[in-house]
């Protein structure tokens, strides 16, 4: 695992917020976990085996420092659990109606996101969250 906080566009995303052991914690494994797109008790799981006396109210916590800070996003797909993803680059996710994967879709080589949709004149996109549901590969074929 590449250390996340040597990469200078984390770093500079990270920079101003308070890096505490907790949120480091909590960072890190967001980023271990990344394929799955973890949930916060995911993510509280894995974290009591780093920090043992780290409490859910604290994962919690640093989910949303850490999403309000811009250094992960938070998925979220109807009314399941959201889904923490630290892949900054952008992406559309993909949830399997089957077997509650999510995965990250890139686009293709060259395609800009904001280019499908009839925006209005004038209008800027900041920010964009596609989700797609529908069987992952392995569901498609059993
Ligand atoms: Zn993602
Ligand atoms: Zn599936």
């Amino acid at each position: 695992m590449a250390d996340s906080l040597t990469d200078p566009k984390m770093a500079e995303k990270l920079d101003g917020l308070r890096m505490t052991k907790q949120r480091k914690v909590v960072y890190d494994v967001v980023q271990e976990l990344a394929i799955d797109h973890p949930t916060a008790s995911s993510v509280y799981t894995k974290a009591k085996e780093i920090m043992p006396n780290i409490s859910l109210a604290t994962v919690y916590n640093c989910l949303e420092t850490l999403t309000e800070a811009g250094a992960i996003t938070q998925v979220n797909l109807h009314r399941e659990a959201s889904r923490f993803c630290p892949n900054l680059q952008p992406h559309a996710h993909f949830f399997c109606a089957k077997c509650d994967s999510v995965f990250d879709v890139n686009l293709n080589e060259q395609a800009d996101a904001s280019e499908p949709w009839n925006l209005p004149d004038g209008s800027k996109i900041q920010e964009m969250n596609v989700a797609m549901r529908g069987l992952c590969p392995n569901c498609q074929d059993s």
